[in-house]
């Protein structure tokens, strides 16, 4: 087994750890989360250094790099904020990928290069007010009418939503119950009927828009169907690359959490020693070194078994529910290493813990993840319903 990255992936992880340094993103960081502003000047500098679309097709201005090498970008900058990372995440594992992968020529043509130049983003709408981890009772419907679709529906807590230009709408189609009436359509910001509530107060990953749609009688073109209904599968599969970059986040949280634990217990002392002295302290760091370093492996098997493609199911589960868990138990025992000045909003400790709790519920909750995995290693269905 090679554990090694490429000379092209060190020097990326390397750049990205001095531009850290020399944009002072850990100062951005807290910024970000003091206001609620999302960094959208990082745009244009990312673009520049084709860190957008990387790992999109070449022939519409992406890089066509595996999917581990965004994997290790998003880490990095999540060492200093999700938020730093997320233009990288969504232009790179999030629903653009299903247009490069099942959308049409002209759907490519009319969106990868704009995201990959930072001009335009792509949000996956899943979740319903009544249907989340129940994705498939979802209940917007895109109804058939000759030339075009009419939509109706409602959305919730839409990552990007109000600032993305374009909307990966999972829907119904037609009648047809569960999965298999199940498909996406692009629905683009400023459709007439395509309106937004107000943005979400989330306890962490402040900064980040997030809303919910509603869809009244909005009439979609054609055009935009990329998946139809009958290939849910399609989208579920994709999806399982954003998984992945939801457990780089936590790899970046934990890893930014791990670094600064470890500087303050060299630097604070208590009882005329440095608190790294203390073997309850040193251990706490050995365990989250090893949770991390555990969750890394998973997640990277996932990205690099993926390739240029789609990961294994299991695998991609496996990794973001280990880094889901992994993050909230690292970044509440740097807390405790930092005593009160853990608890202090003027230390970055308390923002990692709360920017690590949103990952296990985004992407599908541990819970539905565990269900997941448990149906493929018992190679069964549990049917939920009842
Ligand atoms: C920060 C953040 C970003 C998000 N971004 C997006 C986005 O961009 N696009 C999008 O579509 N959605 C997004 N979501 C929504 C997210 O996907 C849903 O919140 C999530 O899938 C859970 O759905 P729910 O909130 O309706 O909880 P519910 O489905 O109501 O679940 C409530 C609780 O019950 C548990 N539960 C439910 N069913 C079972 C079961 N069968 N067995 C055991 N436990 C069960 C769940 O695990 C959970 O703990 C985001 C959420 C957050 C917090």
């Amino acid at each position: 087994m090679d554990f090694a990255f490429s000379k092209e992936q060190l020097m990326l992880i390397s750049s990205l750890r001095d531009m850290g340094k020399r944009e002072k993103f850990a100062e951005l960081a807290a910024q970000i989360d003091a206001r609620a502003e999302f960094p959208h000047h990082l745009m244009e500098k990312f673009a520049a250094m084709d860190l957008l679309g990387m790992t999109l097709s070449p022939e519409y201005g992406g890089s066509g790099e595996p999917s581990l090498t965004a994997i290790l970008a998003i880490e990095e900058l999540a060492k200093f904020s999700p938020m730093i990372a997320a233009p990288v995440f969504e232009s790179n594992v999030g629903p653009v990928r299903v247009i490069d992968l099942f959308g049409t020529p002209e759907q490519k043509k009319r969106i990868i290069p704009g995201v990959c130049q930072g001009k335009l983003s792509v949000s996956v709408c899943m979740t319903e007010p009544e249907s989340g981890s129940d994705l498939t009772a979802l209940n917007t419907v895109a109804e058939d009418k000759g030339d075009h679709f009419l939509v109706n529906g409602r959305k919730a807590f839409i990552t990007g939503g109000g600032a993305a230009s374009h909307y990966m709408v999972y829907t119904r189609f037609g009648e047809v119950k569960g999965y298999k009436g199940i498909g996406a359509l692009i629905l683009e910001k400023g459709m007439p009927g395509f309106t937004f509530g107000k943005q979400e107060e989330y306890m962490g990953l402040r900064g980040m828009p997030s809303c919910a749609l509603y869809f009244d009688n909005v009439k979609v073109p054609k055009e935009n169907l990329v998946v139809p209904a009958g290939d849910f599968g399609k989208l579920m599969l994709t999806f399982d690359i954003e998984r992945c970059g939801n457990a780089a986040m936590c790899l970046g949280i934990a890893g930014g959490a791990l670094d600064a634990a470890k500087a303050y217990a060299q630097s604070r002392t208590a009882f005329g020693r440095p608190i790294c002295e203390f073997q309850d302290i040193s251990f706490s760091i050995v365990n989250m070194a090893m949770k991390l370093d555990a969750a890394k492996l998973l997640v990277y098997r996932a990205a690099n078994n993926a390739g240029q493609g789609l990961p294994s199911i299991y695998e991609a589960s496996l990794g973001k529910l280990f880094a889901n868990e992994m993050v909230r138990e690292v970044t509440d025992l740097a807390m405790q290493v930092f005593g009160g000045y853990g608890y202090s909003r003027d230390y970055p400790i308390e923002r990692m813990a709360r920017d690590a709790r949103a990952w296990g519920v985004a992407g599908g909750t541990l819970q539905m993840l565990r269900l997941t995995i448990a149906s493929m290693l018992f190679g069964r269905r549990f049917d939920q319903r009842k």
